[in-house]
């Protein structure tokens, strides 16, 4: 029987790829992965647990015909806030009239509307900033009741029924997960999929909460969406496996100059954790609608590419625009150009983080200098829980990194980390079997030949995680 050609990636960022009605069709998710998407994203804001199980199984299909493992990242919508309905379902606010939030649920008018969430008329304060509607309008408040805000337009326009409220000014005294969140949480755990997307996150209580009730069963990836959350950056990274720059609603509450800043901020910050980092939202918009993205988006993924992120994603792009299978392949085509340019390899050198001070921080540092010497084919690391691949993806090598797990899911969720090309292996018991492993698997897996040279990381013995502490050279034979 010959054997199936090998999937392999031409580059070290990943893809992420948002699925909804564009591409529920196995035959387009298909194209999607060939084309590049390392990870698909379920956003539960959309959709029936039907459908998203429906997308779960075939992806898993799609695993097991290519041979490669998928990542799944199951976005649960966090505590959206929203006003009620309208008498005839939409009304225009004028600049510098009042206009009232409050808990009465009748149609509402150009004077009131219903605000179903009595926690933020007792949090919000006089003076306070709300946005509506992905902040094109602007209420201040002017007064506070038990019951009702009394607010000035500060920028008027229409308004519509169910619209998203944002209040970027103060900690909202609401869980980071509601009670459909939790429902969801616990189908998307039932189904296999690999990190749970955290949305709205304010505090690091509000990580630690849904650490509990995941309990290993995923990774947890904390959208930076909100600049309460910004302020506790470190302490919400310290408890977050994995984190992603949400600029959509980032950008609402936060004025347009700050995002950038934002997005280097906490990409450097994950980047020094070796925690993956997922640059997220409007990165190809423009082809929602056309097959060709504009330059300044081409820039875009480039600059997310030039920071070190593991993976740019795509939204509405593949979930709901017109051209999905492009947008994929042209970020894939931006993607590897980027990493084709010697000035990004100087630039991914000069901002590589000081090697962590412990003994797994040295060996992966050391895997990186000794590839480098060499000219090594490919880093290879045994990674029972993925600690081993991200401690030397975060040295972001030259060479490719091979992460090879006895874990199915240790290797999905390898899926999201910059460079790392996980395969499932038996599991091996002594270093020399690892050895041999490793040079069987890169011969196969088409990363190096007879005589070449690959360098294999380990921690010895086996099978208990946080315990990379062997480096060996190996020539393939
Ligand atoms: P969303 O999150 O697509 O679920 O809103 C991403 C963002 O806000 O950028
Ligand atoms: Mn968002």
């Amino acid at each position: 029987m010959a054997a199936r050609p090998k999937l392999r990636r031409r580059r070290r960022t990943k893809i992420v790829a948002t699925l909804g009605p564009s591409c529920t069709a196995p035959e387009i998710m298909n194209r999607l992965f060939h084309a590049g998407a390392d990870v698909f994203r379920l956003n539960f804001s959309h959709g029936t647990h039907e459908d998203h199980a429906a997308s779960i199984a075939t992806i898993r299909e799609l695993e097991e015909r290519s041979g490669r493992p998928i990542g799944i990242l199951a976005d649960v919508q966090g505590p959206k806030l929203r006003v009620g309905r309208f008498g005839g379902g939409r009304v225009h606010l004028q600049t510098g009239q009042e206009f009232r939030l409050d808990l009465n649920p009748t149609p509402g008018s150009a004077r009131r509307v219903n605000l179903p969430h009595p926690e933020i008329i007792s949090a919000a304060g006089i003076g306070c900033t709300l946005l509506l509607d992905d902040g094109k309008l602007r209420l201040r408040v002017t007064h506070k009741r038990d019951d009702a805000l009394e607010t000035e337009i500060v920028v008027g326009g229409a308004l519509s029924d169910r619209k998203g409220v944002n209040v970027p000014d103060v900690v909202l005294p609401i869980p980071a997960l509601t009670q459909k969140d939790r429902a969801d949480l616990a189908f998307a755990l039932d189904r296999g999929v690999n990190y749970i997307g955290l949305s709205f996150v304010q505090r690091p209580e509000d990580v630690a909460e849904a650490k509990a009730l995941v309990a290993g069963r995923a990774w947890i990836m904390t959208k930076m969406e909100k600049p309460q959350a910004l302020e506790n950056l470190d302490a919400i990274l310290a408890l977050s496996d994995a984190v992603m720059v949400a600029r959509g609603d980032l950008g609402v509450e936060l004025p347009p100059e700050e995002v950038p800043l934002a997005q280097k901020r906490i990409v450097r910050a994950a980047r020094q954790l070796g925690k993956p980092v997922v640059v997220a939202t409007q990165m190809l918009e423009s082809m929602i609608t056309a097959p060709a993205p504009t330059r300044a988006e081409a820039s875009d993924v480039a600059t997310a590419v030039f920071d070190g992120a593991d993976a740019v994603m795509l939204s509405a792009e593949t979930a709901a625009g017109q051209f999905p299978y492009e947008a994929v392949n042209m970020m894939d085509r931006i993607v590897a150009r980027v990493e084709l340019d010697p000035g990004w390899r100087a630039l991914t050198d000069a901002s590589r983080p000081e090697a962590e001070h412990s003994t797994a921080g040295a060996i992966a540092a050391a895997a990186r200098q000794i590839g480098h010497t060499m000219g090594a084919e490919a880093i290879v690391a045994f990674t029972a829980s993925g600690g081993t691949a991200l401690r030397v993806a975060r040295e972001r090598p030259e060479g490719p990194v091979l992460g090879l797990t006895p874990n199915e899911e240790t290797a999905r969720r390898l899926a999201v980390v910059w460079g790392v090309h996980a395969v499932v292996v038996p599991e091996v018991h002594t270093m020399s079997e690892a050895v041999n492993r490793a040079t069987r698997v890169a011969l196969s897996e088409g990363f190096a030949a007879h005589g070449q040279e690959i360098v294999v990381a380990a921690g010895v013995p086996f099978g208990h995680s946080g315990t990379t502490n062997a480096l060996r050279v190996s020539t393939v034979r």
